[in-house]
């Protein structure tokens, strides 16, 4: 008998794939990538010391096009669980099938998050997902209604767990108990609930940019700042991340750069005119260290180098305003 497993790196799915290796199940653990979370290295370290095969399934447009309008709408932040739960499942689902495989379990807990993981929501991601009656969720097992797997006792539903609520001191006893290692800390971020994240996300939901991976990786570096509806400028808060938004830059961007080396690179993305660029110089030099009367700031743009020299850096307040 063969189950896809949905892990992501945390306790709870690391649970999960024991307790049906405890079964006698054959688990393909499955974890998605994006630019939204870890690169999965815990969930890899875990399926080899689990003995388990993991496969990795890199989120595509369509998880994108869902994050943009969720059914379900969002948690606290830009965070759609629910829909992307659905999502999830459907390709595991998909998995399911075409790996011959006999049903999916997950990690997830009963009334461990408010929105997600309510008795109702847990059934109608079950429903909409397209596996309902084959979706066992081991660590809550007793506490729902037995599943097609438990019914035909593929699995047996008395080894399975009546884990609740949001504490994880069970879940930690039993890792320990049964020398489960490799998971993550709780909330191992997801960077669609992180409150800074978000509110970048939401920005360029707005501002009508293209969502690509690119400019999803440009809102994890520097510091953001929102000019105009149609023009964006992001400062490099280290030489690490100068360097980054150096590779970033293409044609159609403004560069930003302090002659000297002396204070941050700045990339900027939209529409602007040379009022616009002055501003963006002037901000970039409220950035500069040795400022004193005065900074000279390189430009680069599809025009080519040019020089400005700053005299007066944008005031804290307007910096305030225009951040994001
Ligand atoms: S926390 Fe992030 S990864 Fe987890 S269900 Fe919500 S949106 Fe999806």
């Amino acid at each position: 008998m063969k189950a896809i497993g949905l892990v992501s790196g945390g306790i709870d799915s690391a649970l999960a794939v024991w307790v049906m290796k405890q079964q006698g199940i054959e688990v393909i653990a499955l974890h998605f990538l994006s630019p939204f979370w870890g690169k999965g290295e815990t969930a890899k370290k875990m399926a080899q010391a689990s003995g388990v095969t993991l496969r990795e399934v890199e989120v595509g447009e369509d998880y994108f096009t869902m994050l943009k309008n969720p059914r379900y709408g969002y948690g606290t932040q830009m965070n759609p669980c629910i829909d992307c739960k659905i999502w999830m499942l459907r390709q595991a689902k998909a998995i399911m099938e075409a790996e011959g495989a006999s049903f999916v379990f997950t990690g997830e807990v009963l009334g461990q998050r408010p929105k997600s993981q309510m008795r109702n929501t847990l059934r109608l991601i079950e429903k909409e997902s397209g596996l309902a009656g084959f979706l066992v969720r081991p660590l809550s097992a007793k506490l729902l209604p037995p599943t097609v797997p438990e019914e035909r006792g593929w699995i047996i539903r008395e080894s399975l767990l009546d884990v609740s609520g949001r504490g994880r001191s069970k879940q930690l006893e039993l890792a320990q108990a049964w020398g489960v290692q490799f998971f993550s800390p709780p909330a191992g971020g997801c960077l669609l609930t992180e409150p800074n994240f978000a509110r970048r996300l939401r920005d360029l939901l707005r501002s009508g940019e293209t969502w690509n991976r690119v400019n999803i990786e440009l809102l994890k570096i520097g510091r953001h700042f929102r000019l105009t509806p149609s023009f964006k400028l992001i400062v490099g808060r280290n030489e690490e991340e100068n360097e980054r938004l150096k590779a970033f830059y293409h044609t159609g961007d403004l560069f930003l750069f302090p002659l000297g080396g002396k204070g941050p690179c700045a990339l900027g993305r939209g529409i602007w005119n040379l009022e616009l660029e002055k501003e963006a110089a002037s901000l970039v030099a409220r950035y500069v260290r040795s400022f004193q009367s005065e900074v000279v700031v390189g430009i680069r743009d599809q025009s080519g180098e040019r020089t400005l020299t700053v005299h007066e850096r944008m005031s804290e307040s307007v910096v305030k305003r225009y951040m994001l």
